[in-house]
This record gives C-alpha cells, sequence and structure tokens, in this order.
C-alpha cells in the first residue's frame, strides 16, 4: 500500500513528525520532490534532527530510504546528512538513490546567489540551494542524470556544452569568472564516487515492492500554496508539492497512491516574501513565534523567523482539496494553549466582495481577512492520548476547522514527539 505524507499550506506543517511516526509501519519511505532547501525537523529517542535530502524515516533499522528521481539531488549534502546522524548513534540507514535522479551542481547554487544578489529587493526569497536553477536546466535538458555519471564519453562532451552556455551568463549577466570544464568533470567524478554504491533502478524496485504488499510512504516537501501551478506563483518552489506528482518523482503507478495524509498547522506559517492573508504583525505575532513549533518558528534550513498567522480555512480548505485529501493530520495545536481567544480566518474580502475559493496571485494581494473568534481552552494539552480528554473549546476548535476544510481530521498533534499523538 502508498500513502503520501503532504502539506496543505505553505510548508513547516510537521510532515517530518508524521511521517517519522507512519514509519514506523512502513517498509519505505521516499522522497520525490524538491532538494535541500526545506528542511525536517524530527525529535524523537535519537534527539532532535534536521533533515533536508534524507526522508523522515532513516531513523528505524527496518526501513528503506529512496530518494526518488524527482529530487534535487545535492550529493555532499546527503552524504554529510547521512553523517551526522550516523555520528549521533543512528544506525546507517539504508539509502537507494535513483539512477535518474538529477544532480544538484555547484553552478546551480552559484547561479542562485548570483541572481538573488542581482535582484536585490525585489528577490523571491530563494534559499540559494540551488533549486531553481537546478530544475530550469533539468526542464532545459542540459541536467546531469545519475545514470550519466558512469558514461565518461557522454560527461566530458557535455561539460564542454554547459561550460559554452554557463559562461556567457556568468561573464555577461554577472560579471563573474568563468568557469572550466577540467573542474566540472572533476566535480562530477567525485560524486561518482560518492553515490555509486547507492543507485539504483528505485521505479522498479517499488513496482516490485508494491507487488509484494510492502507499505510504502511517500514524504513531501513544503505543501500546496508553493507548487509551481497551484501555488501562489511565483512565491513558489519549482517542483510539484502535490502528492499526485509523488507518482511521477518516484516512478510508480498513480492509482497505487491509496491514502494521502494532508499535515495542516493549526495556526499558519510561512517563509519568505508573497501574499499572507491571516498574518499576524508586532507582539502577537512574536509571542506566537516565540512559542511556536518545537522552540519557535525559525526556518530549519535558514533559521529564518518564519512570518505567522492565524488559522487559513479558505487557504487550507484549497490546499486538501488538490492535495486529494484523504485524512488531515492536524499539528502544533498544543502551541495555542495560552490563547483566550483564538480567530480563525474564515472567507477572503476581495473588492468588497467575501470568498472561500482561494484566488490566483494577483486577486490573493488585494485579500483581506474575514475573522471569526472560538474561545480559548487556556490548557496545556501535552500528555493528553484520548480525543475526549481535550478541553471542550479545543475540540470545538478542531471540529470549526474540519468543517470548513470538508475534510476529516484523523489525526491531532499535541507535541513534536513520536507519541505526541491522538487518533480520532
Ligand atoms: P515540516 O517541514 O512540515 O516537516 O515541518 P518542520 O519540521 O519545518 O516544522 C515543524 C516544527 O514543529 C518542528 O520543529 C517539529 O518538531 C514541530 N512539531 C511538529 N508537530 C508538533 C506538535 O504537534 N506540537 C509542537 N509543539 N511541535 C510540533
Amino acid at each position: 500500500m502508498v500513502q503520501a505524507v503532504v502539506g496543505a499550506n505553505w510548508g513547516d506543517e510537521g510532515k517530518g513528525k508524521i511521517t517519522d511516526m507512519l514509519a514506523e509501519k512502513a517498509d519505505i519511505i521516499v522522497r520525490f520532490q524538491g532538494g535541500a532547501n526545506a528542511g525536517h525537523t524530527i525529535v524523537n529517542n535519537y534527539g532532535k534532527f534536521a533533515l533536508h535530502t534524507l526522508p523522515s524515516g532513516v531513523f528505524y533499522g527496518h526501513t528503506t530510504s529512496i530518494i526518488g528521481n524527482g529530487v534535487a539531488l545535492n550529493i555532499p549534502v546527503l552524504f554529510n546528512e547521512v553523517k551526522s546522524i550516523v555520528d549521533r548513534g543512528v544506525p546507517m540507514p539504508k539509502i537507494l538513490v535513483s539512477n535518474r535522479a538529477q544532480i544538484v551542481m555547484s553552478y546551480h547554487i552559484l547561479f542562485d546567489q548570483c541572481e538573488e544578489e542581482r535582484l536585490g529587493g525585489k528577490s523571491f526569497g530563494s534559499t540559494k540551494s540551488g533549486i531553481a536553477p537546478f530544475y530550469s536546466d533539468k526542464y532545459a535538458k542540459i541536467g546531469f542524470q545519475v545514470s550519466e555519471l558512469f558514461d565518461e564519453e557522454r560527461l566530458k562532451e557535455k561539460v564542454l556544452r554547459i561550460c559554452e552556455q554557463k559562461n556567457v551568463i556568468l561573464e555577461h549577466l554577472y560579471h563573474k569568472p568563468p568557469m572550466n570544464p577540467e573542474d566540472l568533470l572533476e566535480e562530477l567524478h567525485g560524486y561518482r564516487e560518492m553515490v555509486e554504491p547507492f543507485v539504483c533502478d528505485t521505479s522498479a524496485y517499488l513496482w516490485n515492492a508494491i507487488k509484494e504488499g510492502k507499505n510504502i510512504l511517500l514524504e513531501g516537501q513544503l505543501g500546496s500554496l508553493k507548487d509551481p501551478d497551484h501555488g501562489i506563483y511565483p512565491m513558489v518552489t519549482s517542483s510539484s508539492t502535490l502528492a499526485a506528482f509523488g507518482a511521477i518523482g518516484a516512478g510508480i503507478p498513480p492509482y497505487e497512491i491509496k491514502k494521502i495524509v494532508t499535515v495542516v498547522k493549526a495556526y499558519s506559517s510561512a517563509v519568505g516574501a508573497g501574499a499572507f492573508v491571516s498574518e499576524l504583525f508586532g507582539e502577537e505575532a512574536d509571542e506566537l513565534r516565540r512559542r511556536g513549533g518545537d522552540g519557535g518558528e525559525f526556518g530549519a534550513t535558514t533559521g529564518r523567523p518564519r512570518r505567522v498567522g492565524w488559522f487559513d480555512c479558505v487557504a487550507t480548505k484549497y490546499g486538501c482539496r488538490l492535495q486529494g485529501t484523504t485524512e488531515v493530520a492536524f499539528t502544533v495545536l498544543d502551541v495555542l494553549g495560552y490563547l483566550e481567544e483564538l480567530p480563525v480566518c474564515v472567507g477572503y474580502e476581495i473588492d468588497g466582495q467575501v470568498t472561500t475559493d482561494f484566488p490566483t496571485t494577483a486577486q490573493l494581494e488585494k485579500a483581506k481577512p474575514v475573522f471569526e473568534s472560538l474561545p480559548g481552552w487556556k490548557e496545556d494539552i501535552r500528555g493528553i492520548r484520548k480525543y475526549e480528554k481535550l478541553p471542550e473549546n479545543c475540540r470545538k476548535y478542531i471540529e470549526f476547522v474540519e468543517e470548513k476544510i470538508g475534510f476529516p481530521i484523523t489525526m491531532v498533534s499535541n507535541g513534536p514527539g513520536r507519541e505526541d499523538i491522538i487518533y480520532r
């Protein structure tokens, strides 16, 4: 059985925690999109970890971790991450890297930095991990596929071609020194050495695993609102964040994805620029940011303070719909226990009209939030394991959200640990 764990919003919903938890019963965990730009934070018996490339199931001895073909594979980052967990006592994970995954090159990172510099104040707030230049090259058909590392003639010819093209931009647009083909070839040889033992036809591997009835988890990065087609374009990422893309980014039949667990956070947070209708500012924002997540709402990759806001039913209903949600995991609810009352964004007012449908970006930028307030529960709910044991106002908040978004909340997460979960 294949199930996907994906985000409904801007990312940072707690997918890492939910994946780590569900991975206990999984055989294989697959990353199918994105790269080292976003991070998942996981707290378990080994400690607290920020993962960027490894799937969140790496902490169990019984799972196989797959880096699917859809991922932007940064080979040194992957192996540093493996080392960093092994150094902290986690058993060496079993890792397979798709022979069709493409490689993030040092020049992708360089171009990402140069472009952010060039754009100045108009930048997209990139994490400068090379993700946008990487996917641009992939679709422009000038990327390096892992399989190509093992064809020396091809590599030699390709590095010349790439340098010719990239150097024009480097010199004339960014005023930087040109790259040299020998250095690139050397970089690729280094990657070949590191990755060789792990390379696999992962699509065929997964096909067989499905036939054998194995439990497979697809782990998404970021959330629906960062999808390049359905998100807040252009403040999006460069690969699809939707569960449907799991079929492509892992190389499995779409009809095999039977369950789609969409992770929804009990309040909103976002990193980087872009419209954020229910955003909070000032003191109120500082307090939520400080109390949020597990030790504050700061980016797992960059440490940037996250923007925070009240729960947004309009964005979440849309985000859940695009994911094809079969169930919702509602996370980080424990953080809200300090509030007297909880405003919830139930509609957007655009040019005097109120809508509950999530609009395209230009309209979204004009939207003003319509709030409804619910009473707080003023209680620490960590440690509670049964739904009925939650304070009444807390249950009312969950049920209100469920009704507004129109998808069933089957799990409520009330702490960062694996066991901090309430099944409904
Ligand atoms: P992801 O990218 O979706 O995996 O999300 P992040 O890992 O970036 O952010 C989620 C943060 O919230 C992490 O610090 C988690 O440890 C933490 N977290 C996850 N679930 C809960 C929860 O139910 N309660 C609290 N307090 N923290 C949580």
